[in-house]
């Protein structure tokens, strides 16, 4: 696209977009929801105990490593730590900006789980923890942000019910006490694959558990190890072949950021199906210099996907690497950006002057 061509204005308002059928596809959120804590006022005067003692700026250093349940029930336990509680910045940021969501974080049992530090911290963070491109959504388990391109490419991303967890990575109920756990929200989802709940299940995430069993068995070789031991003693009883690929497949999902970008993988066959996929995550916003951000999907880039893929002026221009032009153009078109991101997109997007031509005239 001519970069002189368009305004940014006529970029944003045609090019732009935040496709409902994609944003629906995870827990759906209702942006105008207001936290139930704005509406509640403490009656109560009496004060917060001992804390009451130290000075507000330790405080506060204190209160943001609490729990956002924690600290939302001193902030209701009396007017004295509601007048504690309200200034303090992380907490503002967060009701602010997030305060939306703090009814999902309750209804999921997430909202015990992560500090209000950190919770914060992935406020003014914007990268997917997979890919390093933008991230609009929170995997509630581990509070990490992800993009909807790893949510499907990502094994490691998805949600995984408490008994197949100890199964595949060969956990103690003890061991398990210490994963962080959500309860799912039932309804439709899709994150290419479907599915529809009308149960609620306690999920975790596979990065959680991962991550827990290399710690547990010290190595991924030791945790090999234990599984075929396990699945050897329990021979007469034995689990399909094909179960135990599957199993292994999600004992591989990787950890650390990806090597490559994940829209230019090939697809696989015989994969294992994400069963819960969507469940365990939400729309989350991010804070740059401009505001408050929830992530830019391109109109362009949608419609190169849907029909614009196959022109031989298009194939020409993508790298050598990629070996499925229809899945890496299916991958672009579910890619996010920031907004300065997207306005650099924007520029070199194979449809983008089509879209917006389309639209002024
Ligand atoms: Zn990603
Ligand atoms: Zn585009």
């Amino acid at each position: 696209m001519a970069e002189e061509a368009f305004t940014k204005e006529q970029i944003l308002q045609h090019l732009a977009s935040r496709p409902r059928w994609l944003i629906e596809g995870v827990i759906t959120i209702n942006n105008k929801e207001k936290p139930v804590f704005s509406k509640l006022r403490p009656r109560n005067s009496s004060s917060i105990g001992a804390l009451h003692c130290l000075p507000l700026e330790l405080l506060h250093e204190i209160l943001g490593y609490l729990d956002l349940q924690s600290l939302l029930r001193i902030s209701l336990v009396s007017r004295h730590g509601h007048a504690i509680v309200e200034p303090l910045p992380a907490f503002r940021h967060l009701l602010s900006s997030a305060g939306h969501v703090f009814r999902t974080l309750t209804k999921t049992k997430v909202i015990g789980l992560h500090s209000v530090y950190t919770l914060n911290s992935i406020l003014r963070s914007d990268r997917c923890v997979s890919c390093g491109f933008y991230g609009p959504f929170l995997s509630l388990p581990t509070a990490e942000r992800c993009c909807h391109v790893c949510l499907f490419e990502n094994r490691s991303l998805w949600m995984i019910t408490l008994e197949r967890a100890r199964d595949i990575f060969v956990l103690s109920r003890k061991d398990m006490k210490t994963l962080p756990v959500m309860l799912s929200v039932p309804g439709h989802y899709h994150i290419r694959f479907e599915t529809s709940r009308k149960r609620q299940f306690s999920l975790t995430s596979i990065r959680a558990v991962k991550a827990l069993a290399l710690k547990v068995h010290g190595s991924y070789d030791a945790l090999s190890a234990a599984f075929a031991a396990k699945h050897q003693a329990l021979a007469v009883k034995s689990v399909p072949l094909k179960t135990l690929q599957r199993y292994s497949q999600v004992q591989e999902a990787p950890l650390q950021q990806l090597s490559q970008d994940p829209i230019t993988f090939r697809s696989t066959a015989n994969v294992v199906i994400d069963k819960f996929c969507g469940m365990g995550t939400i729309p989350f916003p991010s804070i740059s210099e401009s505001g408050v951000e929830n992530g830019i999907w391109c109109r362009g880039c949608e419609l190169t996907s849907n029909s614009l893929w196959r022109r031989q002026d298009f194939t020409s221009r993508i790298s050598l690497t990629v070996s499925e032009p229809d899945r890496f153009c299916r991958g672009l078109a579910y890619r996010t950006h920031s907004e300065a991101e997207f306005l650099e997109h924007a520029k070199h997007c194979y449809s983008a002057s089509e879209v917006i031509m389309q639209k002024l005239l």
